[in-house]
Protein backbone atom coordinates (compact mmCIF):
# COMPACT_ATOMS: atom_id res chain seq x y z
CA UNK A 1 0.00 0.00 0.00
CA UNK A 2 3.20 2.11 0.50
CA UNK A 3 4.84 3.78 -2.55
CA UNK A 4 8.41 4.39 -1.84
CA UNK A 5 10.15 7.38 -3.37
CA UNK A 6 12.34 6.67 -6.13
CA UNK A 7 12.78 9.72 -8.10
CA UNK A 8 12.54 13.67 -7.20
CA UNK A 9 8.74 14.47 -8.07
CA UNK A 10 10.06 17.79 -9.57
CA UNK A 11 13.20 16.69 -11.57
CA UNK A 12 13.15 13.64 -11.82
CA UNK A 13 16.90 12.99 -10.37
CA UNK A 14 17.53 10.76 -7.71
CA UNK A 15 19.91 12.52 -5.34
CA UNK A 16 17.82 12.63 -2.44
CA UNK A 17 18.82 13.17 1.29
CA UNK A 18 16.24 12.47 4.02
CA UNK A 19 16.45 15.61 6.57
CA UNK A 20 13.68 15.16 9.00
CA UNK A 21 11.93 11.83 10.06
CA UNK A 22 9.03 11.85 11.95
CA UNK A 23 8.70 8.61 12.71
CA UNK A 24 6.31 6.07 11.94
CA UNK A 25 2.73 6.67 11.22
CA UNK A 26 -0.61 5.40 10.79
CA UNK A 27 -2.29 7.22 7.66
CA UNK A 28 -3.42 10.29 9.51
CA UNK A 29 -7.24 10.54 8.84
CA UNK A 30 -8.45 7.57 9.60
CA UNK A 31 -9.93 6.85 12.49
CA UNK A 32 -10.30 3.25 14.29
CA UNK A 33 -13.26 2.68 16.04
CA UNK A 34 -12.72 0.22 18.39
CA UNK A 35 -10.32 -2.29 19.65
CA UNK A 36 -10.79 -4.17 16.43
CA UNK A 37 -9.78 -1.35 14.70
CA UNK A 38 -6.47 -0.94 16.78
CA UNK A 39 -5.04 -4.22 15.85
CA UNK A 40 -5.74 -3.57 12.20
CA UNK A 41 -4.26 -0.52 12.11
CA UNK A 42 -0.79 -0.09 9.95
CA UNK A 43 1.90 2.18 10.35
CA UNK A 44 4.38 3.84 7.31
CA UNK A 45 7.22 5.80 7.51
CA UNK A 46 7.23 9.97 7.54
CA UNK A 47 10.59 11.36 6.34
CA UNK A 48 10.90 14.23 4.02
CA UNK A 49 13.77 14.29 1.63
CA UNK A 50 15.46 17.23 0.03
CA UNK A 51 16.41 17.07 -3.61
CA UNK A 52 20.27 17.36 -4.25
CA UNK A 53 19.86 18.43 -8.01
CA UNK A 54 16.46 21.04 -7.95
CA UNK A 55 15.97 21.55 -3.89
CA UNK A 56 12.63 20.20 -3.70
CA UNK A 57 11.37 19.04 -0.18
CA UNK A 58 9.70 15.40 -0.72
CA UNK A 59 8.25 12.53 1.43
CA UNK A 60 10.01 9.58 1.02
CA UNK A 61 7.11 7.24 1.10
CA UNK A 62 3.93 7.70 0.23
CA UNK A 63 0.47 6.05 0.46
CA UNK A 64 -1.58 4.66 -2.39
CA UNK A 65 -3.63 7.79 -3.58
CA UNK A 66 -6.40 4.92 -4.17
CA UNK A 67 -6.68 3.92 -0.85
CA UNK A 68 -6.48 6.99 1.03
CA UNK A 69 -8.72 9.59 -1.36
CA UNK A 70 -11.49 7.54 -2.72
CA UNK A 71 -13.40 7.66 0.79
CA UNK A 72 -12.19 10.34 1.99
CA UNK A 73 -13.27 12.78 5.78
CA UNK A 74 -12.71 15.75 4.87
CA UNK A 75 -15.92 18.06 4.06
CA UNK A 76 -14.58 21.74 2.95
CA UNK A 77 -18.19 23.24 3.74
CA UNK A 78 -17.04 22.52 7.80
CA UNK A 79 -14.89 25.33 7.61
CA UNK A 80 -16.39 28.61 7.41
CA UNK A 81 -13.04 30.61 7.22
CA UNK A 82 -12.18 28.54 3.73
CA UNK A 83 -15.41 29.55 2.85
CA UNK A 84 -15.43 32.86 2.90
CA UNK A 85 -11.79 32.32 1.26
CA UNK A 86 -13.62 31.05 -1.63
CA UNK A 87 -15.95 34.09 -1.95
CA UNK A 88 -12.88 36.74 -2.00
CA UNK A 89 -11.29 34.28 -4.68
CA UNK A 90 -14.15 34.11 -6.67
CA UNK A 91 -14.46 37.75 -6.85
CA UNK A 92 -11.17 38.47 -7.41
CA UNK A 93 -10.80 36.32 -10.97
CA UNK A 94 -14.37 37.53 -12.19
CA UNK A 95 -12.80 40.84 -12.26
CA UNK A 96 -9.21 39.99 -13.21
CA UNK A 97 -10.54 37.62 -16.05
CA UNK A 98 -13.52 39.17 -16.94
CA UNK A 99 -15.72 36.21 -17.21
CA UNK A 100 -18.07 35.61 -18.84
CA UNK A 101 -21.14 32.79 -19.84
CA UNK A 102 -19.56 30.87 -21.70
CA UNK A 103 -16.19 30.57 -19.92
CA UNK A 104 -15.62 26.99 -18.15
CA UNK A 105 -14.48 27.14 -14.26
CA UNK A 106 -12.85 23.44 -13.04
CA UNK A 107 -11.87 22.99 -10.02
CA UNK A 108 -9.66 19.75 -9.17
CA UNK A 109 -10.24 18.32 -5.97
CA UNK A 110 -13.23 19.95 -5.59
CA UNK A 111 -14.40 18.21 -2.91
CA UNK A 112 -18.21 19.21 -1.71
CA UNK A 113 -18.48 22.13 -3.71
CA UNK A 114 -17.18 24.73 -0.70
CA UNK A 115 -15.47 26.59 -3.28
CA UNK A 116 -17.37 26.50 -6.07
CA UNK A 117 -20.16 27.31 -4.69
CA UNK A 118 -18.60 30.64 -4.57
CA UNK A 119 -18.43 30.99 -8.45
CA UNK A 120 -22.34 29.85 -8.87
CA UNK A 121 -23.58 33.53 -8.64
CA UNK A 122 -21.45 34.07 -11.82
CA UNK A 123 -22.24 33.65 -14.90
CA UNK A 124 -19.80 30.86 -16.02
CA UNK A 125 -20.32 27.30 -16.24
CA UNK A 126 -18.90 25.42 -13.72
CA UNK A 127 -17.24 21.71 -13.43
CA UNK A 128 -15.90 19.94 -10.48
CA UNK A 129 -13.31 17.05 -10.56
CA UNK A 130 -13.28 14.88 -7.36
CA UNK A 131 -11.83 11.47 -6.90
CA UNK A 132 -13.37 11.01 -3.50
CA UNK A 133 -17.26 9.28 -4.40
CA UNK A 134 -18.89 10.09 -1.17
CA UNK A 135 -17.83 13.29 -1.35
CA UNK A 136 -18.53 13.80 -4.74
CA UNK A 137 -22.02 12.56 -4.32
CA UNK A 138 -22.50 15.26 -1.78
CA UNK A 139 -21.08 17.86 -3.91
CA UNK A 140 -24.12 16.39 -7.06
CA UNK A 141 -26.55 16.50 -4.28
CA UNK A 142 -25.57 20.11 -3.70
CA UNK A 143 -25.79 21.47 -7.44
CA UNK A 144 -22.40 20.88 -8.83
CA UNK A 145 -22.14 18.73 -11.39
CA UNK A 146 -18.99 16.59 -10.62
CA UNK A 147 -16.42 14.56 -12.50
CA UNK A 148 -15.39 11.67 -9.95
CA UNK A 149 -11.52 11.06 -11.11
CA UNK A 150 -8.72 11.75 -9.92
CA UNK A 151 -6.40 14.58 -12.64
CA UNK A 152 -4.36 13.13 -14.89
CA UNK A 153 -2.62 14.08 -18.21
CA UNK A 154 -5.33 11.81 -20.15
CA UNK A 155 -8.04 12.97 -18.09
CA UNK A 156 -7.36 16.78 -18.63
CA UNK A 157 -7.45 16.25 -22.78
CA UNK A 158 -10.87 14.18 -21.99
CA UNK A 159 -12.30 17.13 -20.07
CA UNK A 160 -11.35 19.57 -23.20
CA UNK A 161 -12.99 17.51 -25.80
CA UNK A 162 -16.15 16.70 -23.62
CA UNK A 163 -16.46 20.01 -21.99
CA UNK A 164 -14.17 22.49 -24.17
CA UNK A 165 -11.18 24.25 -22.66
CA UNK A 166 -10.84 25.75 -19.67
CA UNK A 167 -10.71 29.51 -19.20
CA UNK A 168 -10.41 28.72 -15.27
CA UNK A 169 -8.50 25.78 -13.40
CA UNK A 170 -8.59 25.96 -9.94
CA UNK A 171 -6.41 24.25 -7.54
CA UNK A 172 -6.37 25.24 -4.32
CA UNK A 173 -5.60 22.53 -1.85
CA UNK A 174 -4.46 19.55 -4.52
CA UNK A 175 -1.01 19.67 -5.64
CA UNK A 176 1.12 19.04 -2.96
CA UNK A 177 -1.09 15.80 -2.65
CA UNK A 178 -0.28 14.71 -6.09
CA UNK A 179 1.48 11.72 -6.56
CA UNK A 180 2.97 12.03 -10.20
CA UNK A 181 3.59 15.92 -10.16
CA UNK A 182 4.67 16.21 -13.65
CA UNK A 183 1.62 14.26 -15.08
CA UNK A 184 -0.62 16.23 -12.89
CA UNK A 185 0.87 19.43 -14.73
CA UNK A 186 0.47 18.04 -18.16
CA UNK A 187 -3.24 17.80 -17.39
CA UNK A 188 -3.07 21.26 -16.59
CA UNK A 189 -1.44 22.19 -19.95
CA UNK A 190 -3.95 20.50 -22.02
CA UNK A 191 -7.20 21.16 -20.26
CA UNK A 192 -6.10 24.97 -20.24
CA UNK A 193 -7.61 27.07 -22.33
CA UNK A 194 -5.11 29.50 -24.57
CA UNK A 195 -6.09 32.26 -22.41
CA UNK A 196 -7.26 31.14 -19.48
CA UNK A 197 -5.28 31.19 -16.19
CA UNK A 198 -4.81 28.16 -13.49
CA UNK A 199 -4.92 29.24 -10.19
CA UNK A 200 -2.68 27.38 -7.91
CA UNK A 201 -2.63 27.27 -3.82
CA UNK A 202 -0.34 25.21 -1.71
CA UNK A 203 1.37 25.52 1.92
CA UNK A 204 4.42 27.94 1.67
CA UNK A 205 7.54 26.10 2.89
CA UNK A 206 9.08 29.72 3.83
CA UNK A 207 6.05 29.03 6.75
CA UNK A 208 6.42 25.81 7.37
CA UNK A 209 10.16 26.36 8.13
CA UNK A 210 9.32 29.76 10.21
CA UNK A 211 6.29 28.54 12.20
CA UNK A 212 7.67 25.50 13.01
CA UNK A 213 4.59 23.97 11.35
CA UNK A 214 5.77 20.41 11.15
CA UNK A 215 2.46 19.11 12.19
CA UNK A 216 1.22 19.72 8.41
CA UNK A 217 3.95 17.33 7.33
CA UNK A 218 1.80 13.58 6.94
CA UNK A 219 1.21 10.73 4.31
CA UNK A 220 -1.17 12.67 2.09
CA UNK A 221 1.18 16.25 1.90
CA UNK A 222 3.79 14.42 -0.79
CA UNK A 223 5.48 17.59 -1.84
CA UNK A 224 6.51 21.01 0.48
CA UNK A 225 7.07 23.88 -2.30
CA UNK A 226 8.14 27.30 -3.08
CA UNK A 227 8.24 29.50 -6.02
CA UNK A 228 11.60 28.41 -7.64
CA UNK A 229 10.37 24.99 -7.31
CA UNK A 230 6.97 25.81 -8.77
CA UNK A 231 8.19 27.38 -11.52
CA UNK A 232 11.09 24.90 -12.29
CA UNK A 233 7.89 22.55 -12.15
CA UNK A 234 5.45 24.01 -14.73
CA UNK A 235 8.31 25.59 -16.97
CA UNK A 236 9.64 21.78 -16.97
CA UNK A 237 5.95 21.07 -18.92
CA UNK A 238 5.86 24.06 -21.01
CA UNK A 239 3.69 26.43 -18.79
CA UNK A 240 4.60 29.93 -17.48
CA UNK A 241 4.19 30.82 -14.14
CA UNK A 242 3.19 34.46 -14.49
CA UNK A 243 2.01 35.02 -10.76
CA UNK A 244 2.89 34.57 -7.42
CA UNK A 245 1.46 35.67 -3.72
CA UNK A 246 1.72 35.13 -0.19
CA UNK A 247 -2.00 34.48 1.75
CA UNK A 248 -2.81 33.92 5.35
CA UNK A 249 -4.63 30.60 4.60
CA UNK A 250 -3.30 27.17 6.45
CA UNK A 251 -1.07 28.98 8.36
CA UNK A 252 0.99 30.51 5.53
CA UNK A 253 0.52 29.52 2.01
CA UNK A 254 1.52 30.85 -1.81
CA UNK A 255 -1.22 31.65 -4.63
CA UNK A 256 0.28 31.15 -8.02
CA UNK A 257 -1.18 32.05 -11.50
CA UNK A 258 -0.48 29.73 -14.25
CA UNK A 259 -0.46 30.27 -18.06
CA UNK A 260 0.66 29.16 -21.49
CA UNK A 261 3.93 30.85 -22.15
CA UNK A 262 2.16 32.57 -25.37
CA UNK A 263 -0.98 33.69 -23.74
CA UNK A 264 -1.90 36.70 -22.75
CA UNK A 265 -0.12 36.66 -19.52
CA UNK A 266 2.78 38.52 -18.37
CA UNK A 267 5.07 37.72 -15.42
CA UNK A 268 4.68 40.13 -12.63
CA UNK A 269 8.02 41.55 -10.57
CA UNK A 270 5.93 39.32 -7.46
CA UNK A 271 7.58 36.64 -8.71
CA UNK A 272 11.13 37.19 -9.03
CA UNK A 273 11.10 38.69 -5.72
CA UNK A 274 9.55 35.71 -4.29
CA UNK A 275 11.85 33.39 -5.93
CA UNK A 276 15.20 36.36 -4.66
CA UNK A 277 13.85 36.23 -1.07
CA UNK A 278 14.19 32.41 -1.09
CA UNK A 279 17.37 32.55 -2.17
CA UNK A 280 18.75 34.75 0.95
CA UNK A 281 17.67 32.33 3.04
CA UNK A 282 19.71 29.76 1.05
CA UNK A 283 16.30 27.45 0.51
CA UNK A 284 18.61 25.96 -2.42
CA UNK A 285 20.60 24.25 0.22
CA UNK A 286 20.13 21.96 2.78
CA UNK A 287 21.06 23.70 5.82
CA UNK A 288 18.34 25.71 6.66
CA UNK A 289 16.17 21.87 6.58
CA UNK A 290 18.34 20.28 8.61
CA UNK A 291 17.99 23.18 11.02
CA UNK A 292 14.30 23.15 11.53
CA UNK A 293 13.96 19.20 11.79
CA UNK A 294 16.61 20.10 15.11
CA UNK A 295 13.99 22.79 16.13
CA UNK A 296 10.80 20.12 15.59
CA UNK A 297 12.69 17.31 18.14
CA UNK A 298 13.30 20.46 20.52
CA UNK A 299 9.97 21.28 20.80
CA UNK A 300 8.70 17.87 21.13
CA UNK A 301 10.28 18.09 24.49
CA UNK A 302 9.20 21.50 25.32
CA UNK A 303 5.62 20.06 24.39
CA UNK A 304 5.85 16.93 26.69
CA UNK A 305 7.16 18.87 29.41
CA UNK A 306 4.27 21.67 29.34
CA UNK A 307 1.67 19.06 29.10
CA UNK A 308 2.80 17.20 31.70
CA UNK A 309 3.18 19.99 34.08
CA UNK A 310 -0.56 20.97 33.61
CA UNK A 311 -1.56 17.39 34.28
CA UNK A 312 0.73 16.68 37.24
CA UNK A 313 -1.02 20.67 38.82
CA UNK A 314 -4.27 18.62 38.96
CA UNK A 315 -5.47 20.23 35.51
CA UNK A 316 -7.71 18.16 33.02
CA UNK A 317 -6.66 19.06 29.43
CA UNK A 318 -8.98 18.46 26.32
CA UNK A 319 -8.10 19.14 22.66
CA UNK A 320 -9.83 21.14 19.89
CA UNK A 321 -9.54 19.40 16.51
CA UNK A 322 -9.18 15.96 15.25
CA UNK A 323 -7.47 17.12 12.12
CA UNK A 324 -4.29 15.92 10.39
CA UNK A 325 -2.23 18.51 12.38
CA UNK A 326 -3.08 16.78 15.78
CA UNK A 327 -3.03 13.37 15.10
CA UNK A 328 0.77 14.33 13.61
CA UNK A 329 1.62 16.07 16.63
CA UNK A 330 0.00 13.77 19.41
CA UNK A 331 1.79 10.71 17.48
CA UNK A 332 5.67 12.54 17.19
CA UNK A 333 4.99 13.45 20.83
CA UNK A 334 3.44 10.14 21.82
CA UNK A 335 0.64 11.57 23.50
CA UNK A 336 -1.99 9.50 24.64
CA UNK A 337 -5.53 9.36 26.49
CA UNK A 338 -3.62 9.55 29.96
CA UNK A 339 -2.49 13.71 28.92
CA UNK A 340 -5.26 14.46 26.39
CA UNK A 341 -8.90 13.36 28.03
CA UNK A 342 -11.09 13.68 24.34
CA UNK A 343 -10.65 15.84 21.12
CA UNK A 344 -13.54 17.50 20.40
CA UNK A 345 -14.11 17.82 16.41
CA UNK A 346 -17.62 19.04 14.53
CA UNK A 347 -17.30 16.30 12.12
CA UNK A 348 -20.01 13.90 12.44
CA UNK A 349 -17.93 11.60 10.83
CA UNK A 350 -15.09 11.19 13.73
CA UNK A 351 -17.60 11.97 16.90
CA UNK A 352 -17.86 8.50 18.56
CA UNK A 353 -14.23 7.13 16.69
CA UNK A 354 -10.44 7.58 18.06
CA UNK A 355 -7.90 9.12 17.00
CA UNK A 356 -5.07 7.07 14.94
CA UNK A 357 -2.67 5.22 17.33
CA UNK A 358 -3.09 7.04 20.21
CA UNK A 359 -6.68 6.30 20.48
CA UNK A 360 -7.85 9.50 22.08
CA UNK A 361 -11.79 9.53 21.78
CA UNK A 362 -13.50 12.27 18.91
CA UNK A 363 -16.51 13.61 20.65
CA UNK A 364 -18.95 16.54 19.26
CA UNK A 365 -17.80 19.78 21.09
CA UNK A 366 -21.05 19.83 22.94
CA UNK A 367 -19.31 17.84 25.12
CA UNK A 368 -17.13 20.92 25.98
CA UNK A 369 -19.52 22.45 28.17
CA UNK A 370 -20.54 19.53 29.76
CA UNK A 371 -16.97 18.21 30.95
CA UNK A 372 -15.67 21.37 31.22
CA UNK A 373 -11.77 20.82 30.86
CA UNK A 374 -9.64 23.46 32.55
CA UNK A 375 -7.25 23.57 29.25
CA UNK A 376 -8.79 23.33 25.66
CA UNK A 377 -5.35 22.94 23.32
CA UNK A 378 -6.21 24.18 20.02
CA UNK A 379 -4.75 21.42 17.46
CA UNK A 380 -6.30 22.81 14.49
CA UNK A 381 -4.38 26.41 14.76
CA UNK A 382 -5.03 27.38 11.29
CA UNK A 383 -8.63 28.27 12.70
CA UNK A 384 -7.77 29.43 15.98
CA UNK A 385 -9.99 32.59 15.82
CA UNK A 386 -12.72 30.73 14.69
CA UNK A 387 -12.54 28.23 17.74
CA UNK A 388 -12.05 30.67 19.85
CA UNK A 389 -15.21 32.64 19.11
CA UNK A 390 -17.08 29.83 18.60
CA UNK A 391 -16.27 28.13 22.68
CA UNK A 392 -17.14 32.11 24.08
CA UNK A 393 -19.15 30.27 26.69
CA UNK A 394 -16.39 28.28 27.59
CA UNK A 395 -14.10 30.63 28.10
CA UNK A 396 -16.72 32.92 30.04
CA UNK A 397 -17.63 29.56 32.35
CA UNK A 398 -13.40 29.99 33.13
CA UNK A 399 -12.23 27.76 30.39
CA UNK A 400 -8.90 27.96 29.16
CA UNK A 401 -7.17 27.77 25.56
CA UNK A 402 -3.26 26.70 24.69
CA UNK A 403 -1.71 26.04 21.41
CA UNK A 404 1.55 23.88 21.43
CA UNK A 405 3.25 25.62 18.15
CA UNK A 406 5.81 27.44 17.72
CA UNK A 407 5.87 27.43 21.35
CA UNK A 408 3.24 25.44 23.66
CA UNK A 409 1.32 27.82 25.71
CA UNK A 410 -1.80 28.74 27.79
CA UNK A 411 -3.04 31.47 25.19
CA UNK A 412 -6.32 32.82 26.87
ZN1 LIG B 1 14.59 17.51 -7.84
Amino acid sequence: MNIPLRHCRVCLGERLTPFLSLGKMPPINSFPAGEDDFVAEKFFDLTVAFCEDCSHAQLTEALDPKAVFSDYVYFSSMSDTFVAHGRELAMELKEKMKLSEKDLVAEIASNDGALLQSFKSLPTRILGIEPARNIATVARERGFPTVVEFFTEELGKRLREEYGPARIILGTNVLAHVLDLRDFVRGIRSFLADDGAAVIEVPYLVNLIDGLEFDTIYHEHLSYFRVEVLDRLFQSEGLLLFDAERIPLHGGSLKVFIGHPNGPHERTARVGELIAFERERDLGTIAPYQAFALRVAAVRERTLEFLRGLHDAGKHIAGYGAAAKGNVFLNYCQVGPDLIEFIADRSPHKQGRFTPRNHIPVVAPEEILRRMPDILVIFAWNFADEIIFQQSEYRQRGGKFAMLLPEPRVIL
